[in-house]
């Protein structure tokens, strides 16, 4: 067949072929598919549609906005401009000198992007956060690219008015300025070394890293954090962790479709080892969209599986092209209309001709996914999900029940604790507070688990924890998984289990600590069950602690009404009373902290015991000399 990159201006032919005025774009867009049909079908035409929005208007108010653009970053004369800023004092003044080109990262652009790129240019406020400095300071805030409309001066006078100043910056190097989880040293050089055979060969090894490089990158960024209840660290904590895991994802899927040191195809300056985030799928086959299928914009869909994303990524026909190349590809009336715009015949000539190499370039690349396109219709479901690999999409299930089979029957075995509660299990399996929740009720259908009872939790207040119990069909149904997975995945399955381990022992030392407030009431408790009177003094030196421990915690014992006080006494003879309330309180905790930590129970009340006799002796003494 004859192929040509001949296009139609079916703006010129609706006029010509239809006789009625288009007063609306959807009315153009509906005679387009019309004239576009009748080619295909009449002529037996293999037409690619390239887009809807060029209105005759709509493509005017672009070349407009490029000329603004043109002229405010090289200078009406060509001969660069400066323009004069105030700072954010709104007195000083800012002066930025404009050449045409990007002015990168500390004044450097790795991509050579200069004004014979246009489209990929635009305008980056100095100051971080500018629309929300402008906004609370009364301003309207203008964004850069709403800027260009109009005339030449209205464009300038709006330029100028932008506190702070602005740098022009090509596409890419925007996203390096914007991308700070990305250029934080680790994870950049963990995404730079990672590829799809360090990951296939050891998942749960990056899962780990990338819990690992979560936490620091929060410790990094914590102090410019606002924490409140409804940003917690755990889950801002989970929010970096999905981040890092969405761009291994990404180089994941550019690898898997078009293998591995991936090279923007157009520029051939921008590779996925180095400029990850600078990559965005490109549709290259609008027609597909024509009878109301949904683009999917990919930058969007990181969260989902990689299984998921190959195969849409190749059922769209996407390949992926660096942020700068992906404008000047979708900027179809800059290329047409490039000699209005820069006003000169070579930078014409090397524009079309780079739109020639362009097109050319996209259409190899397309090949590959039309490759992967027929192998996907023969077989639906051959795509690996590195981090579902044990468990495919939807199993995550048995992966919980595998755990909570570890937790109980394994792990336990020297403690003998043969129940787990939601929280443990979600700590050691590293996920949100939710991740139980989403299966509690199935395992509880199908009867693998068991709810046990309630436990109290007595370190801090106000949250009381189910237990869970794996059940003998849940113990026979992980066995079973158990035998599968560690047979299909020998060594990720024996890593797997030797991390949940890790995180099982981590999960107990951290609550081998009392609280304060805990030791304090037990110890309240425990003199009011010598049943001496109870003097703050007596307090102090039973627990043997400097005489701000009770103060501390005082007032959140009369609070919670643990405790009485008698005003009428001087202050260190304050006498002091448990409530009923403190003595069930009291207890509780008692009998948790004796089933789980005798020995620790056992110490702490001999050590008060030996206590309570020398205070009693001291007191006697004291009393004798009066
Ligand atoms: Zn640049
Ligand atoms: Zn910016
Ligand atoms: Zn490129």
């Amino acid at each position: 067949m004859y192929e040509t990159n001949q296009f139609i201006n079916l703006s010129e032919i609706s006029l010509l072929y239809h006789d009625k005025s288009i007063v609306s774009e959807s009315m153009w867009q509906t005679v387009c598919r019309a004239i576009i049909k009748d080619l295909r079908e009449e002529f037996d035409l293999n037409i690619r549609t390239k887009r809807y929005d060029s209105l005759p208007e709509s493509t005017r108010q672009s070349i407009r906005n490029y000329i603004n653009l043109y002229k405010l970053i090289l200078g009406v004369d060509r001969s660069g401009n400066i323009i004069t800023y105030l700072d954010r004092n709104f007195e000083t003044e800012i002066k930025i000198y404009y050449d045409g080109t990007c002015q990168g990262i500390k004044g450097y652009c790795p991509f050579d992007i200069d004004y014979k790129f246009l489209p990929a240019l635009s305008f980056d406020h100095r100051l971080e956060r500018y629309k929300t400095i402008v906004k609370r300071e009364g301003y309207r805030y203008i964004a850069p690219k709403t800027m260009l409309g109009g005339s030449f001066n209205g464009a300038l006078v709006k330029m100028k008015s932008q506190i702070g100043g602005m740098d022009l910056r090509c596409g890419n190097c925007h996203t390096f300025r914007h991308h700070k989880l990305y250029y934080f040293a680790r994870i950049y050089n963990f995404l730079k070394l990672l590829s799809i055979k360090n990951i296939d060969k050891n998942t749960s090894h990056v899962l780990y890293s990338v819990n690992l490089l979560a936490k620091q990158y929060f410790e990094h960024t914590k102090k410019d954090i606002k924490l409140s209840e409804k940003n917690t660290p755990a889950q801002v904590l989970s929010r970096i962790r999905n981040q890092i895991s969405r761009l291994v994802k990404k180089k994941y899927v550019i690898e898997y479709i078009f293998g591995e040191n991936y090279l923007c195809p157009i520029c051939e300056k921008v590779n996925i080892n180095d400029h990850l985030t600078c990559f965005e799928a490109h549709h290259t086959n609008e027609a597909l969209f024509e009878n109301g299928l949904q683009k999917i914009e990919f930058g969007l869909y990181y969260t989902k599986s990689i299984k998921w994303l190959i195969k849409n990524l190749i059922a769209q026909e996407c390949i992926y092209v660096c942020r700068n190349c992906h404008t000047m590809i979708t900027a179809v009336n800059y290329n047409e209309n490039a000699l209005t715009i820069l006003r000169n015949e070579i930078d014409t000539l090397y524009v079309n001709n780079f739109y020639d190499n362009l097109y050319k370039k996209v259409n190899e690349k397309r090949d590959i996914i039309i490759h992967w396109k027929s192998l996907l219709k023969n077989n639906m479901n051959t795509f690996p999900n590195p981090f579902l690999k044990m468990f495919d999409y939807g199993e995550s299930i048995y992966s919980a029940l595998i755990c909570i089979y570890y937790i109980c029957e394994i792990f336990s075995q020297d403690t003998k604790k043969e129940f787990f509660i939601a929280e443990e299990l979600n700590y050691i399996q590293e996920k949100s507070s939710s991740y139980f929740k989403q299966y509690k009720s199935n395992l509880l259908d199908l009867e693998y688990i068991q709810y046990e009872k309630r436990l109290l939790q007595y370190r801090g207040f106000g949250f009381n924890k189910d237990i869970y119990k794996i059940t003998f069909e849940g113990i026979l149904k992980a066995k079973e998984l158990i035998e599968e997975r560690s047979g299909g995945f020998p060594d990720e399955f024996k890593e797997l289990v030797s991390h949940w381990e890790h995180r099982n022992r981590k999960y107990n030392a951290r609550k081998q600590r009392l609280s304060a407030f805990d030791i304090v009431l037990i110890c309240i408790y425990f003199i009011y069950n010598k049943e001496i009177d109870f003097f703050m003094n007596a307090f102090h030196y039973i627990i043997d602690k400097e005489n701000s421990y009770f103060s501390k915690h005082r007032k959140k014992l009369l609070n919670l009404e643990y405790i009485t006080e008698n005003q009428e006494t001087a202050n260190s003879f304050k006498e002091i009373n448990i409530t009923p309330k403190g003595i069930t309180r009291a207890e509780e905790l008692i009998s948790l902290i004796k089933r789980d930590y005798f020995r620790k129970y056992q110490k702490l009340i001999s050590d008060w015991e030996k206590r309570y006799d020398e205070y009693l002796m001291n007191h006697n003494k004291k009393n004798l000399k009066k």
